[in-house]
């Protein structure tokens, strides 16, 4: 299939693999921040991080856009899905993240919640039309790629005079986030995120370019590559950021370049513009309140705004007890410091929404076999 096929060749993998060796120092340490959980899936489908010397980590970050919606708005979404005549949409790695208590939506829907599981904001559309008496609600998550489907949402039911559609709109941002893990102070008794540059988000940047990363990389000092999400993408990348942290540059570089321009799709930037506004600050899992790093619905659109429409109460959320997911989503632990990793927490009984994204850092290590590393250090563990 073009641009799959040549970008998992064995040959061409071998030599960028050389061509690592040959470039890093080995007097040096790289800490690499993969931002996308897609990143994070191809690193351990692929075995990259055996291609690459010892010297080289990668450093897991928080670009999967399920794992980083706070549990208090997953408890919000949860009190919206129980309210009476409401239909609550969304996308199907949402169902099964647990909240406060370990409630989910597919809890909720086993209690009597009416929750429809979407693969588009059109099906969102379609169900409100054909609902005319019940409150459709479209659980809106993810980043800049996810946004202008939302926006074109609100527009076409503005244009339709749909009084019956709206829409919880929990969409964040990637560049405050990068400046935030970056500048953000280490968590009491956590031992500081190490990163020396970025594999830069690849789907986002194809809607926001990759200007966008230019203050974060000049004002910290790390470079950032833009790099696809196939296996010669993430070593290419991480050949041009060695050379990058060699060479004391901290620039963006964009390798991702049959996607990605310096400016983006600027008709979906106009579409996003016109219906969704900056909010002064989100709440991230793990990263805290973030400034300036999410997007809410303008005023002009508050008919559609979900948490206008309906009064949601104020709330005492919680993360699953002993589930790491924040250190992971900042970078300071990885999957296998936690202890429920594949004793308590799988994917058939995620304890976190890590476990239960198809991007999460969790998933990526259970399914890609650093699973059979834990279940033979827990047996040799239990030997002992
Ligand atoms: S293994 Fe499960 S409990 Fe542990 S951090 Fe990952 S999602 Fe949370």
């Amino acid at each position: 299939m073009k641009y799959i096929k040549e970008f998992r060749d064995g040959q061409l993998a071998e030599k960028l693999a050389l061509a690592i060796r040959q470039e890093a120092d080995p007097d040096r340490r790289y800490h690499l921040m993969e931002f996308c959980g897609g990143h994070t899936h191809a690193i351990f489908r692929y075995g990259v991080q055996d291609l690459v010397p010892e010297n080289v980590e990668y450093v897991h970050g928080p670009g999967c856009p399920v794992c980083v919606l706070p549990v208090r708005r997953l408890d919000d979404a949860v009190e919206l899905a129980l309210k009476a005549n409401v239909i609550l949409t969304t996308y199907g790695d949402m169902m099964r993240v647990p909240g406060t208590k370990q409630k989910s939506l597919i809890r909720a829907k086993a209690e009597g919640a009416d929750i429809r599981m979407v693969y588009s904001t059109q099906d969102a559309l379609r169900i409100a039309r054909e609902n005319p008496q019940r409150q459709v609600v479209f659980f809106a998550i993810g980043f800049e790629t996810t946004t202008p489907p939302t926006a074109v949402a609100i527009l076409q039911a503005k244009a339709e005079g749909l009084k019956n559609f709206s829409v919880f709109c929990n969409h964040v941002l990637t560049p405050p986030a990068i400046a935030h893990i970056v500048n953000a102070p280490a968590e009491p008794g956590e031992r500081p995120v190490k990163i020396d540059g970025f594999l830069g988000p690849s789907h986002v940047s194809s809607v926001i370019g990759w200007a966008p990363y230019e203050p974060a990389a000049r004002d910290f000092r790390k470079p950032v590559v833009i790099a696809g999400f196939e296996p010669l993408d993430v070593m290419q990348s991480t050949l041009m950021l060695i050379r990058q942290i060699n060479e004391g540059r901290h620039e963006v570089e964009n390798q991702y370049t049959r996607v990605v321009t310096r400016e983006g799709n600027r008709k979906a930037q106009r579409l996003v513009d016109e219906v969704l506004e900056l909010r002064r600050t989100f709440e991230w899992r793990g990263l805290g309140y973030v400034p300036d790093s999410a997007l809410r619905i303008r005023e002009a659109f508050s008919a559609f705004d979900a948490e206008k429409r309906f009064a949601l109460s104020p709330k005492e959320s919680r993360e699953v007890k002993s589930c790491e997911c924040p250190a992971i989503l900042r970078g300071v632990k990885t999957p296998t410091e936690c202890k429920l990793f594949g004793t308590v927490c799988t994917p058939d009984n995620p304890m976190g929404a890590c476990m239960v994204s198809s991007e999460g850092a969790c998933a990526a290590y259970w399914s890609y076999g650093r699973k059979a590393e834990v279940v033979a250090a827990t047996a040799k563990g239990a030997a002992a």
